[in-house]
């Protein structure tokens, strides 16, 4: 009998070259969290973003968070804005830090931060005598936020922004590429990423000062003497010259595998947007998203739910929109602004197969399943 082979979410894809890379470190003995691949990887990450930015390697997205957070001075007391409709990665840092995270819900049109409610949330936080020392916003899904808006903002009330675009690269916002719209950005190379190297990240700079005093943070703060010796705390997150070269490859094939998500998203959209019951997270003007997740609202929980069991029994995965962070055990004690949006996308909505490697057959099998699902109309 025929079998049938499970379908992901959002599988690792690589390119061919990878392994060639990785060779070269074991050839060169490079076993190391520092090496040629670790700054080859950096080049190319900072080619890619227009070289105007500086970039520095990292063992994780989250620890470029961490890291951001430490080079804003984010400390015990101090509060941070942070998007609520994300991955609890984005908020995490904030609570290493001793800081307080206040949750700021999305707008309808790109599912990202409000930028409205942003100020407002500002504003109501300045009337209590706090003023926020950041804000982190992020490019759900590869959709960018509204970046002018939400810099405007920033930039009224003098806050610096950290934007998060793990799920970005390859998305770009009025023509300039996610992870460079902010004052800091961060990339996340974890195994369900669009390019991944089994596990890690990259912290996005203004200046080589700034990502120096990064990668000195990152390798344990040894201060520049011939023995042991520290002034600052520091941490272990340099990547590792291995696995940056599974990243050196991942780059060669970033836009292949960008134009593949989008065009996941193309197929779904063109086989299901007739029906009333599913819509799709449009790109406004402007806006050109790496579709790493192909996303859908439908009309009700019950509708969101018949069609991912409908998968599941099929052995396809696809799972709920991120459940905010307002709503999570971990931060219900947290303040948060909300308005409905990601509460309503949590309830309603799913992310489908989305891998750069799918075939056109896997496309089909998952659209006939949605297809033929109860109620839909
Ligand atoms: C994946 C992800 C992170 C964390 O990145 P890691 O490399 O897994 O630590 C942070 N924020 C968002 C939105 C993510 O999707």
């Amino acid at each position: 009998m025929l079998t049938k082979t499970r379908i992901y979410l959002s599988s690792p894809h690589m390119g061919g070259t990878e392994r060639q890379y990785v060779n070269e470190a074991f050839d060169t003995n490079w076993i190391a969290p520092l090496g040629p691949n670790v700054n080859g990887f950096e080049d190319a990450i900072k080619g890619y973003l227009g070289n105007t930015k500086h970039v520095a390697a990292l063992s994780a997205g989250t620890a470029a968070i961490h890291l951001a957070l430490q080079l804003l001075d984010v400390g015990a007391g101090d509060e941070v804005l942070c998007q609520s409709f994300t991955f609890s990665a984005s908020a995490n840092p904030i609570v290493y830090q001793g800081a307080t995270p206040i949750f700021i819900d999305s707008e309808a049109d790109t599912w990202n931060m409000c930028p409205a409610l942003l100020e407002a949330a500002i504003k109501d936080r300045l009337a209590h005598n706090k003023k926020p020392k950041a804000i982190i916003a992020v490019h759900l899904y590869g959709m960018p936020y509204n970046a002018d808006a939400i810099n405007a903002v920033a930039k009224a009330y003098d806050i610096p922004v950290i934007e998060d675009s793990a799920e970005a690269l390859g998305s770009t916002y009025k023509g300039q590429p996610c992870g460079t719209l902010a004052d800091m950005g961060i990339l996340s190379f974890n195994g369900n990423k669009i390019i991944t190297t089994s596990g890690g990240g990259a912290l996005i700079t203004n200046t080589q000062a700034m990502k120096d005093k990064a990668v000195f943070l990152a390798t344990q703060a040894r201060d520049d003497a011939p023995h042991y010796q520290h002034s600052a705390i520091g941490y272990n997150y340099r990547m590792s010259n291995v696995v940056a070269g599974i990243g050196r490859g991942q780059m060669e094939v970033l836009d292949d595998r960008v134009a593949a998500r989008r065009h996941n998203y193309d197929v779904y959209k063109h086989q299901l947007s007739h029906l009333e019951n599913i819509t799709f997270l449009e790109e406004p003007a402007g806006f050109f998203s790496n579709r790493w997740l192909t996303c859908i609202k439908t009309d009700s929980f019950e509708t969101r739910e018949a069609i991912r069991l409908a998968l599941l029994a099929d052995d396809i995965e696809s799972r709920p929109l991120w459940k905010p962070m307002h709503t999570q055990p971990v931060f219900k004690d947290c303040v948060h602004y909300t308005n409905g949006v990601s509460e309503d996308l949590f309830e309603k909505g799913l992310c489908l197969p989305s891998g750069s490697n799918l075939t056109p057959n896997d496309l089909e099998r998952i659209l006939h399943i949605i297809l033929k699902t109860p109620n839909l109309s």
